[in-house]
């Protein structure tokens, strides 16, 4: 079976540059909030053309400080979609907050926004969209909606790296955005990382106190915090691969456009909404001969994966918070359609057209 995502073809590529950048962070024995975590910090900062970026262990630390960050207390509602990675909703538990579900448009298989207002209660103090494979949510809906019940906005971008809406990237958008540098993210460290971006300084301030225990002098604490940084290895390798993520992306929209052109018409296909730019972190197609085209692919050594087999609604971890099968029929219909099929910027392009027909002659029969 070949890979989802070979990671290694990429790393041949950067090697030199990467161990370059590996020998200066041994040789300068600064592994903990220096100059490279410095410096990735302001790249992605003026990437996004916002004030401030924070980088922090993970991305599931990058919702879960930023969600403290804008006040958030137990007792509270965050609204977010069920059809997401369950890290979303973990980082809204460890608040103490309790996540409220909306479902999902088949199309894009983000939140659908003409449903949120009517999950709004007073206790919701946030709305959690996710940009889900690299799909940009309706950001001018929900931020019109959260100006009009005054709610924050916290923006999961951990699949949407250069994404945008217009000229607008994602993450700019809400009170924070939150990116993953997860090995397998578009933009991938080598190990774990995540960063938060913002216009609001005191935001941007709370969180690097909170991510480094409550402290900005050394013993000296404000508040309690975590241990929550990005550190200067994953910061050093994250820069090298920062000045090539145009071309990745764009390589897997390439990549995206030859799949969707082979496959049309046999499978429903991802579409891009009007003035969206997708970035693919993932490229699902959905057909209710789900089930048999993944059995055939693994027949003939095509991986696939299904992200995601069963809605957080329907998770038995959050069967205390009382929903029911049926509650969301997008999300759970979709979970029973979607296939991710491997997309990454060095894949083959005689691959995709050999799993294109794969799944054609699938089909046929
Ligand atoms: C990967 C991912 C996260 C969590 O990121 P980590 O860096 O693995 O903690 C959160 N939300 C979504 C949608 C993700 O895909």
């Amino acid at each position: 079976m070949k890979p989802m995502i070979d990671l290694n073809k990429q790393f041949l590529e950067l090697k030199d540059e990467i161990f370059s950048e590996l020998k200066e962070i041994f040789q300068s024995s600064q592994f903990i909030l220096g100059k490279k975590v410095k410096a990735f910090e302001e790249m992605i900062s003026a990437y996004h053309n916002v004030n401030s970026a924070v980088g922090v262990a993970s991305g599931t630390d990058a919702l879960f400080l930023s969600l403290l960050s804008i006040g958030l207390k137990k007792g509270d509602e965050v609204i977010t979609t069920p059809f997401t990675f369950f890290a979303t909703v973990e980082a809204i538990v460890y608040t103490g907050a309790k996540p409220v579900f909306v479902d999902i448009e088949p199309e894009t298989f983000n939140i659908d926004v003409a449903q949120i207002e009517s999950r709004i209660t007073e206790r919701t103090q946030a709305i959690l969209p996710v940009h889900i494979f690299g799909h940009p949510a309706d950001m001018v809906s929900i931020l019109n909606i959260a100006k009009k019940y005054d709610l924050k906005v916290v923006e999961d971008c951990a699949q949407a790296f250069g994404a945008k809406i217009g000229n607008k990237k994602v993450g700019s958008f809400g009170d924070t955005g939150c990116f993953s540098f997860y090995p397998s993210k578009n933009l991938g460290a080598y190990g774990d990382g995540g960063m938060i971006i913002t216009n609001d300084i005191s935001i941007a301030e709370r969180i690097r106190l909170l991510r480094n225990h409550g402290s900005k002098s050394s013993y000296i604490h404000k508040t309690i915090g975590y241990n929550s940084r990005l550190d200067e290895i994953q910061a050093g390798i994250l820069s090298v691969k920062f000045k090539r993520i145009e071309e990745y992306n764009r390589k897997r929209q390439e990549k995206a456009s030859l799949y969707t052109s082979l496959l049309n018409g046999y499978v429903k296909c991802p579409v891009v909404k009007d003035n969206m730019t997708h970035v693919y972190h993932q490229y699902t197609i959905v057909s209710e001969k789900r089930d048999l085209i993944q059995e055939h692919l693994k027949r003939i050594g095509i991986p696939s994966v299904i992200y995601y087999p069963l809605p957080l609604h329907l998770q038995e971890a959050l069967s205390y918070l009382g929903y029911n099968k049926g509650d969301f029929p997008i999300a759970e219909k979709i979970s029973s359609e979607v296939l991710s099929l491997p997309i990454y910027p060095e894949l083959n392009e005689e691959d995709i057209v050999i799993t294109a027909e794969a799944i054609k002659e699938c089909l046929r029969k």
